[in-house]
């Protein structure tokens, strides 16, 4: 990806406009961040195809997009457990949108926040789920994204970053989703692929599922999920490379990683409450 430095990007148009008419999928569109990147989409004019397992809140969501302005929102259910399902949503998009501007991978599958317990079945499953089916879905994306000049936007965390404790599983399959993105960066580079990766390094953010797992054990603040989905957004918009949010937070732990490992990873246990863990 070329240099762009910050006056060329406050000189570009604002994302709205960029992402207006434009043909889009969301994974894990269903709830939290997914769920409010389809609304910030639809709000711009976009074209959605929307993807999670639950169909009843499928059709809740392409009613609130269509709602909100959303030049068209469909959606598929299934499960990205089964990369062929990952496959079939792709071809969706294609008979659907008739192509594909931006790909955005946001779903999870569910995994425990406590110690390690062990289950290596559990840790393939959720590589399948959380790491597989983005490969898959890219892959199949591919043609279509070289013809658009498009984007690929993955959402990770910042346990794909660093290492945190409670999260072993999840935390590899966000570890392996840098690997893969960052080096096919690279290859798009070397072959002159018109397609942007954004890698997306996101802290605690106060969506129902992030509540529910850690709310009473992390110490930190969590973010505003909607905010944090606009930021997704931009980003992919403006073709970053990584999104940081938020932003000083992220860059300064980065910058610990990178300097001072030990005192990073001290700071971050010092951040849980663990008599409220034991009671999980
Ligand atoms: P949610 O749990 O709110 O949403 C997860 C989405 O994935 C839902 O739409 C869910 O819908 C869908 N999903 C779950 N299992 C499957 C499956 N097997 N196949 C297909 N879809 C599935 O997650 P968040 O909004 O909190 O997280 C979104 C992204 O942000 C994730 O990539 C996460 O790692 C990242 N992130 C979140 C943080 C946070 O604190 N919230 C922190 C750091 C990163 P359904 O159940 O209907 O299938």
């Amino acid at each position: 990806m070329p240099l762009v430095s910050w006056h060329v990007l406050l000189l570009m148009p604002s994302s709205p406009e960029m992402l207006k008419g434009k043909r889009v999928i969301v994974t894990g569109a269903s709830s939290g961040i997914g769920e409010q990147m389809a609304y910030h989409l639809a709000q711009m004019g976009s074209h959605l195809l929307i993807t999670a397992r639950t169909e009843a809140k499928l059709q809740k969501v392409v009613a609130r997009c269509l709602e909100l302005g959303a030049a068209s929102a469909q959606h598929v259910s299934g499960s990205m457990e089964d990369t062929a399902f990952a496959e079939h949503v792709v071809k969706e998009a294609e008979e659907l949108l008739g192509g594909l501007d931006m790909l955005i991978l946001n779903h999870i599958g569910s995994s425990y926040f406590h110690y390690f317990d062990g289950d290596v079945g559990h840790v393939r499953k959720l590589l399948e789920t959380n790491f597989l089916s983005y490969v898959a879905m890219t892959v199949s994306a591919l043609p279509m994204l070289k013809e658009s000049g498009g984007s690929i936007v993955v959402v990770s965390s910042m346990a794909g970053k660093v290492g945190f404790p409670f999260t072993v599983p999840y935390s590899a399959t966000k570890f392996a989703l840098d690997g893969f993105f960052s080096s096919l960066r690279q290859e798009f580079a070397l072959q002159n692929t018109n397609i942007s990766i954004t890698l997306c390094i996101l802290g605690f953010i106060n969506t129902d599922s992030a509540m529910k797992a850690a709310a009473d054990v992390v110490l930190i603040p969590p973010a505003p999920k909607e905010e944090c989905a606009l930021e997704i957004i931009k980003g992919g918009a403006l073709r970053q490379r990584e999104v940081y949010y938020k932003y000083a937070t992220i860059k300064f732990s980065l910058l610990l990683r990178d300097w001072a490992a030990d005192l990073l990873d001290y700071l971050i246990r010092r951040e849980y409450n663990l008599e409220n863990l034991e009671k999980k």
